[in-house]
């Protein structure tokens, strides 16, 4: 087996376990996930080196996702993170920027921008858009990928990219696409943008905030610290009906 089918053998596969049949669009990939016990975690970074990781905390793996990036780029980078998941999970962190085409990136990311693209778009899914559409035997505009984009829920570049890679559009026509604006293009067919702009989400498990309340109340942590992991996830500990333990000095 090659290793573009390999690839997306294993994006079938993936699928399958996850109850998702490869000719349909993934809805809230992050909650899916979540679900099945990968935890989703999304956070405004504040810098731009990285977009995701994936990485291990006692026993438990957690993909981390920059909500600065438009929610398009999160949801292709949280199926990036899930190849690592699948394959790679050996290794102790990932830490990544994916995009798609990814020329010069080292082969293990190669791989995992290769699983994300089939495990989100894959061939039957986009076929059968088009067919619903009426459009299996016509040629698809940019506003047809504007649309096929938007169902599928991935970001405009990403499913331009796709169909070309397919053979559902000409090279030419994926040169020209790109450089379009995605949000016009939205815009004028009355589609949402959501998936254009970041989102800034803080969305973490809602063990979260249980376990540091926890930790605070049995004196494993100051209420400076529990204060702190708080804040940053939009909580004012001040608000809380916190049982105090006997070392409170600190509490202000
Ligand atoms: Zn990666």
């Amino acid at each position: 087996m090659s290793g573009s089918s390999l690839v997306s053998q294993m994006a079938r596969d993936a699928r399958r376990r996850l109850g998702l049949s490869e000719d349909i669009p993934i809805r809230d990939l992050f909650r899916l996930l979540d679900q099945k016990g990968l935890r989703v975690i999304r956070y405004p970074f504040g810098f731009r080196k990285a977009s995701a990781l994936l990485a291990r905390y006692q026993g438990e793996h957690f993909i981390v996702v920059d909500s600065t990036r438009s929610l398009g780029h999160q949801v292709f980078s949280v199926a990036h993170e899930y190849g690592h998941f699948l394959l790679h999970r050996d290794r102790l962190a990932f830490v990544c920027d994916p995009s798609y085409p990814d020329i010069g990136s080292a082969e293990v990311e190669r791989w995992a921008n290769r699983f994300a693209a089939e495990f989100l778009m894959p061939r039957a899914a986009l076929e059968r858009w088009l067919v619903e559409h009426g459009l299996a035997n016509d040629r698809v505009s940019l506003f047809d990928a504007v649309r096929l984009q938007q169902a599928i829920g991935v970001s405009c570049e990403a499913i331009v990219y796709r169909l070309a890679e397919l053979g559902l559009i000409t090279p030419d026509q994926r040169l020209a696409w790109v450089q379009e604006s995605p949000v016009r293009l939205a815009r004028k067919l009355g589609l949402q943008t959501d998936l254009y702009l970041p989102d800034n989400a803080i969305q973490v498990p809602e063990e979260y905030q249980v376990l540091w309340v926890e930790a605070y109340e049995t004196g494993q942590v100051t209420f400076a610290r529990l204060q702190a992991a708080l804040k940053r996830i939009g909580v004012g500990a001040g608000n809380l009906d916190l049982q105090h333990p006997v070392r409170v000095e600190d509490v202000t």
